[in-house]
């Protein structure tokens, strides 16, 4: 017979995280928001474990509940589209039931029906997201702050892009957030990022989680969601977290305005 701690400790919710291509999808410290997940989980004693997916492993999507993939520079998104696309049917099945997912620039555009770069090479996506992506000459680059607006909360966030793709969401997609300084999606219409269910695309590097906690605590709760019964996060003294948040939303709001008066002046 098990004893009662077995039973609990059985049951004891634990956050299973797949970090995909971390070899070649990993740019602007984008490991950094799976070492940022992981501590926030440490730090409240939850059970954590974390496994990488490299090209043509064998790995059942269905047993994780937060996946990860960072970006990734055109000739990076050519080596693994094949491999992601082979996984496509897998992975959004793991969406429709629940388990979160962070996507970031070159992997968020791996997410979306197609990305053509601006040499004209077509890469499929695996249309978790209604959106396509068309690379352009000039690149976005920059200190980015985004107002966004999760499960009817709305919030800040804060992050560096630099990207040549421009993303058009379709009707079926909803975005992250709306740009208040930089570029953002495509650096016209003032999205930023994808939303679909518990799945999150966005330009934001960074790391992008460690100064945004609250996103980060929204991804480990929609992941704990998807195979436990979990009503909230114990809350962490995050004063480090969102002093920093300050400082790069003060510093991108002082280039913004920089710019807008730079241009300006340029205009005449
Ligand atoms: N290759 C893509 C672009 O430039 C993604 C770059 C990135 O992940 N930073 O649009």
């Amino acid at each position: 017979m098990k004893s009662d701690m077995t039973d609990k400790e059985e049951v004891r919710p634990t956050l299973r995280i797949l970090h995909l291509y971390p070899d070649l999808m990993n740019i602007y410290g984008d490991r950094g928001n799976v070492i940022a997940l992981v501590r926030r989980c440490q730090w409240r004693n939850i059970p954590v474990l974390v496994n990488e997916l490299n090209l043509g492993d064998e790995v059942d999507l269905s047993s994780y509940d937060l996946f990860f993939i960072g970006g990734g520079q055109d000739r990076e998104q050519t080596l693994v589209c094949e491999d992601l696309r082979q996984r496509g049917e897998e992975l959004r099945r793991a969406v429709e039931q629940g388990a979160a997912l962070l996507s970031v620039c070159g992997g968020y555009q791996l997410l979306g029906r197609e990305f053509v770069t601006w040499k004209g090479e077509v890469l499929p996506g695996i249309a978790l997201f209604d959106m396509r992506t068309e690379g352009g000459e000039k690149r976005f680059i920059g200190n980015v702050a985004v107002r966004s607006r999760l499960d009817g909360v709305s919030g800040t966030l804060v992050g560096f892009e630099n990207h040549s793709g421009r993303t058009w969401l379709g009707p079926g997609a909803k975005p992250l957030g709306k740009v208040i300084w930089g570029y953002g999606n495509n650096g016209e219409d003032g999205t930023e990022g994808c939303v679909y269910k518990a799945a999150l695309g966005t330009y934001l590097h960074g790391s992008l989680l460690p100064k945004n906690p609250h996103l980060a605590d929204w991804l480990i709760l929609h992941g704990l969601c998807h195979r436990y019964k979990v009503e909230g996060l114990d809350p962490l003294d995050d004063e480090l977290e969102w002093k920093a948040h300050e400082a790069a939303l003060k510093r991108t709001q002082a280039e913004g305005s920089l710019g807008a008066r730079i241009t300006t002046f340029l205009r005449g």
